[in-house]
């Protein structure tokens, strides 16, 4: 099985995904997770492309190409061989965010990124995806707040100093994607305490074991 998080930047993603992995290690599925961009090195150069200089200027174009380039390497070593081995892969992120951040919010076209998508994944998608929602107003509280605090940390989020309207738009990108994909696309209420966001994953991941 194949499923991803998905989520504005503060919503409690790598919480979640920390709370997952380990109730996967006490149920003892073998897993692997992982992350985009970043889940090969490959990935992790790209990454660092993207989110370590600043003095770079790279158009949504390009971005939304790198973004894919960091997709394409993952699904063909990493994601499929997985799956292949009878694995259950998590990744923080999958196209949804490519779909949300470069094809909607950043004005690319969501068509376009899907189609890009569907060649970088090689016509494959998760078998469940979790959005975790939250308030774009609590977002953009939580996000500057985080920027204040990592000052000079390595990695800086180009978007964390974004506008309440630029996370409404990504937030209706992934509601509308969720509306369009409501059989693998689940939306999870992030306002909740961590431990009953987790408890209503757990849950559906259940059921998707089961079937
Ligand atoms: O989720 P993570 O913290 O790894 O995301 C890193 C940054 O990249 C975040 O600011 C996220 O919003 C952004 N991103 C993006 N387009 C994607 C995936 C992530 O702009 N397709
Ligand atoms: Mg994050």
């Amino acid at each position: 099985y194949f499923i991803s998080f998905e989520g504005l930047d503060g919503a409690g993603k790598t919480t979640q995904l920390d709370l997952f992995e380990g109730w996967l290690e006490r149920e003892g599925y073998p897993f692997v997770r992982t992350r985009e961009p970043g889940g090969t090195s490959l990935g992790v150069e790209i990454r660092r492309l993207l989110f370590q200089h600043p003095e770079l200027t790279i158009t949504p174009l390009a971005e939304a190409f790198l973004f894919q380039a960091d997709r394409a390497q993952h699904f063909e070593t990493l994601i499929l061989p997985a799956l292949a081995a009878h694995k259950v892969v998590v990744s923080d992120r999958c196209f949804d965010s490519s779909i949300a951040y470069q094809g909607a919010a950043q004005g690319v076209g969501t068509e376009l990124i899907e189609y890009l998508s569907r060649l970088a994944t090689q016509g494959h998608a998760p078998d469940l995806t979790f959005f975790l929602d939250l308030d774009p107003e609590l977002v953009h509280l939580r996000t500057s707040k985080a920027h204040d605090a990592r000052g000079q940390r390595e990695e800086q989020s180009r978007f964390d100093l974004a506008s309440v309207a630029f996370h409404t738009r990504l937030r209706q990108a992934f509601l509308t994607l969720a509306q369009a994909y409501p059989q693998r696309m689940k939306i999870i209420d992030a306002s909740q305490p961590p431990e009953q966001v987790h408890q209503d994953i757990i849950l559906l991941t259940q059921h998707l074991f089961q079937t």
